[in-house]
């Protein structure tokens, strides 16, 4: 390792096993400094267990795995002082306030200035108005985003956060996308996220890893991610069968339902309208339809079990 461009985070080979499951299998992946990087999958996929490698937490069945330049072992804790995490469901002292949970938590960091930075933290994922609050009647977004709060007091240089956006409302969510984006590119902290909302992962603009069944499927930036998506040509008419024949006939390729995927139909949708009407099967709706990211992840992840 070492040098200035040393990924932040580089896994090879890594696998963990519980008895019978295979929650890791073989997974490589590097990420680069300053990085948005998503680890998306269904549940079960093993992102946890993934990031619980990470961190040291359990230790793998096998690979390696060198987190901010050192090689992670399980519970050696060293890489946790430049890493904010968040594993767990967030969890706070009840009956402390926001301040004073976050109070408690920069002294446990053994921070120096430990006021300053929890006023910081606060201010940063606007809980100003619920500082002064007790934990427990926060709502479950107030909750996560102390939770996030935690995370980041410490300003770290990696941020390893699982599941961040669940239990936010849609507000919250754009608020965590800002602020993730935001230490990306004006800090140059690097952001590992956990996720299975494949939209919200797109608009972050992070480099995406598909995990299936513990195994990394594919791995897309968001613009590669797009011209991966399925187009197709959408048409209906009052008698598919014959419209089907008489496609075939041009030299389409149509799927059932009469999907046309031939480049010349999608670029020249309006031949296919010609075509059909001269046949005496006109259309009565045709549309170019792209494949929306959830269809193309089922997609990926169904390919795996053909
Ligand atoms: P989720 O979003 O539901 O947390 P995930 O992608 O994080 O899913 P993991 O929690 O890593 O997935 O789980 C991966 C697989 O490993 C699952 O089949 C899970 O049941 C199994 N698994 C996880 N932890 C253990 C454990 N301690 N003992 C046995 N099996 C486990």
């Amino acid at each position: 390792m070492g040098g200035a461009a040393a990924p932040v985070i580089e896994v090879a080979g890594l696998t963990k096993r519980y008895k019978d499951v295979l929650a890791v299998h073989d997974v490589g992946l590097s990420v680069q400094a300053g990085q948005i990087y998503a680890l998306l999958g269904l549940n079960g996929a093993g992102k946890t267990t993934l990031i619980r490698m990470l961190l040291g937490m359990i230790a793998p069945t096998s690979g390696s795995a060198w987190v901010l330049g050192t090689a992670v072992s399980a519970g050696q804790r060293s890489v946790w002082a430049r890493t904010g995490y968040l594993v767990e469901a967030p969890a706070a002292y009840p009956e402390l306030t926001v301040r004073e949970n976050l109070h408690l938590y920069a002294r446990l960091r053994r921070l120096k200035h430990p006021g300053r930075h929890v006023e910081d933290v606060i201010e940063r994922l606007a809980l100003t108005p619920y500082a002064g609050r007790r934990a427990r009647i926060l709502s479950m977004g107030n909750l996560q985003r102390l939770a996030l709060a935690k995370t980041l007091i410490h300003n770290p240089d990696l941020l390893i956060l699982d599941e961040p956006v669940n239990g936010l409302d849609p507000a919250g969510v754009v608020e965590i996308r800002t602020l993730l984006t935001g230490l990306a590119r004006e800090h140059g902290t690097t952001v590992l996220i956990s996720s299975h909302l494949l939209a919200e992962v797109a608009r972050l603009n992070s480099r995406i890893a598909i995990l299936h069944q513990g195994r990394l499927l594919a791995e897309h930036d968001a613009t590669s991610l797009d011209q991966h998506r399925r187009r197709h040509l959408h048409v209906s008419t009052r008698d598919d069968t014959a419209a089907d024949r008489v496609l075939r006939d041009h030299g389409y390729h149509s799927d059932p339902g009469l999907l046309l995927t031939d480049e010349r139909a999608l670029t020249r949708p309006e031949e296919v309208a010609t075509l059909l009407v001269e046949a005496g099967v006109p259309p009565t709706e045709l549309h170019l339809v792209e494949e929306d990211l959830e269809t193309y992840f089922l997609r990926i992840v169904g390919a795996d079990h053909a």
